[in-house]
């Protein structure tokens, strides 16, 4: 069984396209600090946000994003997950919600890749009944459908083509979300290794 499974999650990379290398990972995250840091560096900046990770895709962003950030910030995370009937937009499924108040707070919410923007605009939207005075979205990755999505992001790391990526956090059937750089799986490789 377990042999089985290290087969198949190997068989998914066969093919795979690389579609940005480590170092380019790498400096989509500086990019993005680099954006966080402007806005949030000023020592008259009065705000003390509060970040939030979307586990589990955005494990890794967030890992390496956090330790570039350089202004006073508390961290969490939150958990939530999209499935069911992807026709109509998936079921987004809160796992963990904040575990302190986030009413009156600055948050930065931040994801691993902003694809259809159902969960974020949801994620988005809950923390702003729940009382957050702003949102800021900052995802690792903006996938590019060529319409316009129900939530954008604030700050962006990288576009990317509408193509299944792996890799930096993104998962492919569980697996690779260990990967430094990002892989596009072609479709078929997709449908064969289902599980
Ligand atoms: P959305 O609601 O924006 O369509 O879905 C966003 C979530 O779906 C992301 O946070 C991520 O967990 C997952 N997702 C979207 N596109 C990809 C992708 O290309 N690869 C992987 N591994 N996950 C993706
Ligand atoms: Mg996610």
């Amino acid at each position: 069984m377990q042999e089985f499974h290290h087969d198949r999650a190997r068989a998914l990379l066969e093919h795979a396209e690389q579609v940005a290398s480590a170092e380019q990972v790498q400096q989509a995250v500086r990019r993005v600090a680099d954006e966080l840091n402007q806005r949030f560096g000023n020592p008259d900046e009065q705000a003390f946000p509060l970040v939030l990770g979307v586990m589990g895709g955005a494990v890794v962003f967030t890992g390496n994003v956090l330790p570039q950030l350089d202004f006073p910030l508390e961290f969490d995370y939150i958990h939530v997950t999209r499935y069911g009937d992807e026709d109509q937009g998936g079921q987004v499924v809160w796992k963990v919600i904040p575990r302190q108040s986030v009413a009156g707070k600055t948050i930065i919410v931040l994801d691993d890749i902003l694809d259809e923007g159902e969960t974020l605009a949801q994620v988005k939207q809950r923390l702003l009944d729940m009382g957050a005075k702003e949102v800021i979205i900052a995802v690792f990755a903006d996938k590019d459908l060529g319409r316009k999505k129900p939530v954008q992001a604030d700050i962006v790391g990288l576009s990317l083509p509408n193509r299944f990526v792996v890799g930096f956090g993104m998962d492919v059937y569980g697996y690779w979300r260990n990967l430094p750089a990002l892989w596009a799986i072609s479709p078929e490789d997709l449908k064969a290794a289902q599980p």
